[in-house]
């Protein structure tokens, strides 16, 4: 074994409030040793009960696991942490020291639903596993965006004051899914420019210009940009004041509103894709509403981009319904013949675990599907910043 431990696996940690997801793999093979989620964290339960009491009790449960594939603890090469907001100035991987501990927490504002509990990961595995600890921000790979696009139209003493900017979130899966691309077409990263449409639960687009990203549809907060499965995306922002002035609705409510209800959710009632699907298929009204809204911010976004790049090389769907559904898929490149974006249908069709291209041979710009893997992503960053790659 080196000196840096390759060879040797590492956690990857996804701590949330209420839920601890872990995988433990090998960066060099992409050999997943075992995988798992924690659930109602802080949920006690009491006698029948299926929660745990805290992270500390998650962790020890993961290090369960952990040991019951034969891994000792300290045969970690190190734990590596999804963490939401990297704020302006985590633009890579750190250690975790105190301090880095002292940061994060000084960026809970930006982020209140997400960093406490990355915070209450990074506590527990620190305290249950004595290897280097690193932080992998979902920011970080936006750190590059122009200032013309990650400024906001508002007073610049406010912005200032507030850290107020677009920092755009999902970074690790766009970062991983554009360098996959570069590997699957066989071509150098820094030749061509990408748009990734990264299109989960929480739905993200990217504009990526030889290998660096210029623009993402999540600003501030990941609230910003496409229709997610309960997240609204692009709003006036007067729909604060007037559900306020017009309607009584607290910011509270109207922000839970956005998040919590909004996005397929509020329009048919499901936030699950396949099921509204399923639904708009069988002739829903409602779902058929909410599928054209969802492609329709979808289409405008990779036109936009298009041009923010000025001219596109490769447009690619990825997470699970970018990767699953050829039918969504056809939907957002219907009628873009003319900038040259085009599915072949039978490649669209066909069913694939891999990355693959799913445009016509010769087409102007390249369509693909590549899976995402985060876990990988934030496993190969960590082992980076260790070997001093980075
Ligand atoms: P997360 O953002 O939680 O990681 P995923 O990337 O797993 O989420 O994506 C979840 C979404 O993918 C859900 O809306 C689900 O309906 C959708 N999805 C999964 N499989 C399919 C499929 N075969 N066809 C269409 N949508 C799918």
């Amino acid at each position: 074994m080196s000196t840096d431990g390759a060879g040797a696996p590492i956690l990857v940690l996804n701590a949330g409030s209420s839920s601890l997801k872990y995988q433990v793999l090998v960066p060099e093979t992409a050999e997943v040793l075992v995988k798992g989620l924690v659930e109602r964290i802080g949920e006690d339960g009491g006698p029948g009960g299926a929660g745990v009491a805290d992270h500390a009790a998650a962790m020890a449960s993961v290090a369960d696991q952990v040991a019951q594939v034969g891994i000792e603890r300290d045969g970690l090469r190190a734990v590596g942490h999804r963490v939401v907001h990297g704020g302006p100035d985590f633009s890579d991987p750190v250690l975790v020291d105190d301090a880095v501990v002292d940061d994060i927490r000084d960026l809970v504002p930006l982020a209140p639903l997400h960093n406490p509990g990355a915070l209450a990961g990074i506590e527990a595995a620190r305290a249950a596993f004595d290897v280097p600890q690193v932080a992998v921000f979902d920011t970080a790979f936006f750190a590059t965006l122009p200032a013309a696009a990650s400024t906001y139209a508002i007073p610049k003493e406010v912005s200032a004051q507030h850290r107020l900017r677009r920092y755009g979130f999902h970074g690790t899966s766009h970062r991983y899914v554009s360098r996959a691309v570069a590997e699957l077409l066989d071509r150098p990263l820094d030749s061509f420019d990408q748009v990734v449409l990264h299109l989960g639960n929480g739905c993200s687009a990217s504009a990526v210009a030889g290998g660096v990203a210029v623009d993402t549809s999540m600003g501030l907060t990941p609230l910003e940009g496409l229709v997610m499965g309960t997240r609204s995306g692009d709003v006036d922002p007067a729909v604060f004041t007037f559900l306020h002035s017009q309607a009584g609705m607290s910011v509270a409510d109207v922000d839970t509103m956005l998040n919590k209800r909004s996005g397929l959710k509020g329009l048919a009632g499901a936030n699950d894709f396949r099921e509204v699907l399923a639904r708009a298929e069988a002739g829903d009204e409602d779902a058929t509403l909410a599928l054209d809204v969802y492609v329709h911010r979808l289409r405008h976004y990779v036109g936009a981009y298009a041009a923010v790049l000025g001219g596109l090389d490769v447009l690619t769907f990825t997470a699970g319904v970018g990767e699953n559904s050829p039918a969504l898929r056809a939907c957002v490149v219907a009628n873009l013949a003319r900038l040259g974006i085009a599915v072949d249908p039978a490649r669209n069709e066909a069913s694939s675990r891999e990355a693959r291209v799913i445009s016509p041979e010769g087409s102007p710009v390249t369509v693909t599907v590549v899976p995402t893997n985060e876990e990988l992503e934030i496993a190969r960053q960590t082992a980076a910043l260790l070997a001093g790659g980075r």
